[in-house]
């Protein structure tokens, strides 16, 4: 067979995979929006299912022959090639895992997942604990099924983020600390501006117009996307042209939405904009988590909490918010959108602290792998280095280790990928400042500008290289946590007059 057939059936074994993830995609949605709570027993069942089918569909003999087939071929085009690579990369991490036993896990991780949400609502550790025994348990196990040279957390660390290892983030979380402990304790005794117009009564309709506002200045394309309402704030990219962006409205809260709507919207640009014949392939969505999240964290922090961005938008928050905003200029809703101080719930934190809310998983997270931290002493754990880090002490399980859903559905090795995304996307900013005024585009209502050059730098590409690879296309040099930490010393520093 010539590589053009090969890959013609290799593309009609795809298109039936294609067919699965759509489906199984957008039942998640439902799944996460609309879906009632006694519908979970038997669409669990029937999800387990269909990721069983899956799973043998992707693991198929044929496919597998047709990827390695198709690897050897000098004369298949760059684009594909890079496809199949990561294709096969992605495969070793669970190929070998027998079908009995990913269908027990991903049941596992469904109840588990329930059980969490439960302890959470009523803040009982003690009903999450023998779940969350059970998921490092299996992940241990998992791991054995992995065709690799790594081994334990590493395998993890390398799975969302091709190249990263333990000796790499511990590196990169030792200068976190090194350069922004100190400012963090220095502002802590600095006096703090009056926020407390943020807390005033917020109605959710009115938001809801806002949050269109906000993504209408993103030149977000509501024909191939939509913004819907869940518990927990979350994008899924069902397909270029079906990029979903879910967000949640807290009535005495004015900022909560704005910026996780501008995060999502961030992921779900990623997806849009990814080069058309690129998105027909594996390369769709095979960029490794650190570089989805500097996407969204570029759009968050390095564009959106900008006065800039703001120029536009705040006299429209007003006409949307009179009373709530009386008296409250430009300058002091700025101040409030980059308020920093300590606290204990990561999604709540400001740019400062956000890091050193990683940098405690991460430690957790590597001494589960390596066994220096006892599972069964996890809640003790983890409070101590909330004082140690950030001098508060949760006193409630659902402020501590009961408030992210990552553990409960076996995401280990996923937390670290967040502060390092924020870490690319300072680079990323560097490299867009030579080329454009970015505040002349924003207050310019010309967004489309920023769009462009992420694009043209980054999102065409999709997954197609390697993190360090697409630093240095969109960059010119490898990647240089110091531009983060400069970033953050500098702007706080300049804020609260350090
Ligand atoms: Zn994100």
């Amino acid at each position: 067979m010539n590589t053009q057939e090969l890959w013609q059936k290799y593309e009609e074994k795809m298109f039936v995979i294609s067919a699965y993830n759509y489906v199984l995609g957008v039942t998640g949605f439902d799944i996460d929006t609309i879906s009632p709570v006694k519908s979970a027993d038997y669409r669990n069942e029937r999800m387990s299912y269909l990721y069983g089918e899956l799973f043998s569909l992707e693991t198929d003999p044929e496919l597998i022959e047709l990827l390695e087939e198709l690897n050897k071929r000098e004369d298949l085009e760059f684009e594909k090639k890079q496809a199949v690579k990561w294709q096969l990369r992605d495969l070793d991490s669970f190929r070998y895992i027998p079908k009995e036993l990913h269908v027990e896990y991903s049941q596992l991780s469904m109840e588990s997942n329930q059980v969490w949400k439960k302890a959470k609502e009523t803040n009982d550790y003690k009903l999450f604990e023998p779940y969350l025994v059970k998921m490092i348990e299996m992940n241990k196990k998992l791991l054995h099924y992995s065709k690799t040279d790594l081994t334990g957390y590493d395998i993890l660390l390398d799975r969302y983020e091709p190249g990263m290892n333990i000796q790499k983030y511990d590196e990169f979380f030792e200068l976190i600390k090194e350069e922004l402990v100190p400012l963090i304790k220095k502002i802590t005794t600095k006096k703090q501006f009056d926020t407390s117009f943020v807390n005033l009564y917020y109605p959710k309709d009115e938001q809801r117009k806002l949050m269109r506002l906000i993504l209408e200045y993103m030149n977000f394309d509501f024909e191939a996307g939509v913004l819907a309402e869940t518990e927990h704030p979350f994008m899924s990219a069902i397909n270029k042209n079906d990029v979903r962006v879910t967000t949640h409205y807290y009535e005495n809260n004015l900022m909560s939405s704005i910026f996780s709507v501008i995060h999502e919207a961030g992921h779900a640009t990623f997806n849009y904009q990814v080069r058309d014949d690129i998105a027909q392939t594996y390369c769709f969505n095979s960029m490794s988590s650190g570089m989805h999240e500097s996407q969204s964290r570029l759009m968050e922090n390095y564009i959106a909490r900008t006065s800039s961005f703001w120029d536009n938008l705040f006299p429209k928050v007003k006409e949307l918010f009179p009373q709530q905003l009386e008296g409250v200029d430009q300058k002091e809703f700025m101040e409030a959108v980059n308020v920093s101080q300590p606290s204990l719930i990561r999604t709540d934190a400001d740019e400062l602290t956000y890091p050193l809310h990683i940098l405690i998983r991460y430690e957790i997270e590597k001494g589960l792998f390596d066994g220096s931290v006892d599972v069964f002493d996890l809640e003790n754990v983890w409070n101590d280095k909330y004082e140690e880090y950030l001098g508060v002490r949760p006193q409630k399980a659902s402020e501590g280790i009961l408030q992210d859903v990552h553990w409960s559905g076996g995401s280990f090795g996923y937390f670290p990928t967040y502060a390092l995304g924020s870490g690319y996307a300072a680079q990323f900013m560097e490299a867009m400042r030579k080329d454009l005024d970015v505040e002349n585009c924003l207050k310019n209502n010309d967004f489309q500008a920023i769009k462009d050059w992420l694009k043209e730098h980054i999102h065409q590409y999709g997954g197609m290289y390697l993190p360090n690879e697409q630093i240095r296309i969109a960059t010119g040099e490898d990647f240089n946590p110091k531009y983060y930490t400069d970033y953050l010393k500098k702007k706080y520093s300049k804020i609260y007059g350090i």
